[in-house]
């Protein structure tokens, strides 16, 4: 019975929290996919492999995977846009993609989607959460400051550690890219070279592919498309010629490396970080369709600039939820526990 009301307030919860009421395909986003997690908190965009196989396991029994180039036929020629129907897409374009992820999807003969940006992968550098996050929770100061952020972090305990790192990065979600730029140095000055080389040989996870790894997930399935250049949010601080020098940049390097660059995901992609000029300027770049983060189906009157994504949960249980759809919920009363 406990069973039973837990599966059905989550039902219900889930289901208000996403509207999902089984009206079109979804695309789900994850990150990155690692054997081991060290450190959660240091490596929380990367999904535990074994969950990973969980929940894809679950998509090929009651889901049909298709890919990008599909869903944009399905919905520029007005046909064939099913509830069953699943995209499976992966942001800024970690190793662990090419190494974890892409086995499996050749092996399980599906199509995905990994959203790179590209000067993090033209010049090997990993992304401002992971800075912060391991220097606030790895340096041996006990309080530090950044001028950046003009203020001082009390980093006397784990959960002020935490609470630091989660300030720092709200910061950097709405400022224009000079400002991440330089809380990100301030960030990588908190700790020696030696103990970052030891890091980033810890969480190997947080590092991004090479051009040659990226051509390689190509030939195992993979679509490649823009994440901007600089993985900078496009929300309306970011000056316009910031916005259309991110995906001209990014566009042009995928199509260089790897091929032509049909579809982008704006970084963060919750509605305010996609300013108007944003969206004007992924239409303008001449991309086919533009990714958000709004948590929505995919239907026949979705903003070709702005398609909803889900974000794939790690609570098998509750991802579970997420994608079932309506003639399959009475079945998911019965997932196990
Ligand atoms: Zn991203």
């Amino acid at each position: 019975m406990l069973r039973l009301s837990r599966a059905v307030s989550r039902y219900c919860g889930v289901q208000r929290l996403f509207g999902l009421g089984g009206k079109g395909p979804t695309v789900l986003f994850y990150h990155g996919v690692e054997e081991n997690i060290i450190d959660r908190d240091v490596q929380m965009l990367h999904m535990p492999l074994r969950v990973f196989e969980k929940q894809i396991a679950f998509l090929r029994q009651h889901r049909e995977v298709i890919s990008m180039d599909h869903l944009y036929e399905c919905i520029v020629n007005r046909y064939g846009l099913e509830p069953r129907q699943v995209v499976l897409t992966f942001d800024d374009g970690y190793k662990n993609n090419l190494r974890v992820v892409a086995p499996l999807m050749k092996a399980w003969n599906l199509p995905f989607t990994v959203f790179v940006s590209t000067r993090h992968i033209s010049e090997s550098l990993r992304f401002p959460t992971y800075y912060i996050r391991a220097a606030t929770l790895y340096t041996e100061k006990r309080h530090i400051h950044l001028n950046s952020v003009q203020k001082t972090f009390d980093l006397t305990t784990h959960k002020k550690r935490l609470a630091a790192a989660e300030t720092i990065a709200e910061v950097t979600k709405r400022a224009p890219l000079e400002l991440v730029k330089r809380i990100t140095a301030e960030c990588v000055d908190q700790l020696a070279p030696e103990k970052w080389a030891e890091l980033n040989a810890r969480f190997s996870s947080d590092e991004p592919m090479s051009w040659d790894d990226v051509i390689r997930t190509t030939s195992m399935g993979a679509t490649i498309g823009s994440h901007c250049h600089d993985h900078c949010v496009l929300h309306s601080n970011q000056p316009d010629e910031e916005v259309h020098r991110q995906l001209a940049n990014s566009k042009a390097a995928v199509e260089k490396n790897v091929g032509e660059c049909k579809y982008m995901a704006y970084p963060n992609g919750r509605v305010d970080d996609v300013s108007s000029v944003a969206h004007s300027a992924a239409k303008f770049a001449q991309f086919r369709m533009a990714f958000s983060t709004v948590e929505q189906e995919v239907t026949q009157e979705v903003d070709s600039f702005l398609v909803p994504r889900i974000f794939a949960v790690p609570e098998y249980e509750e991802f579970c939820y997420q994608q079932q759809r309506p003639h399959h919920r009475l079945a998911a009363l019965s997932v196990p526990y």
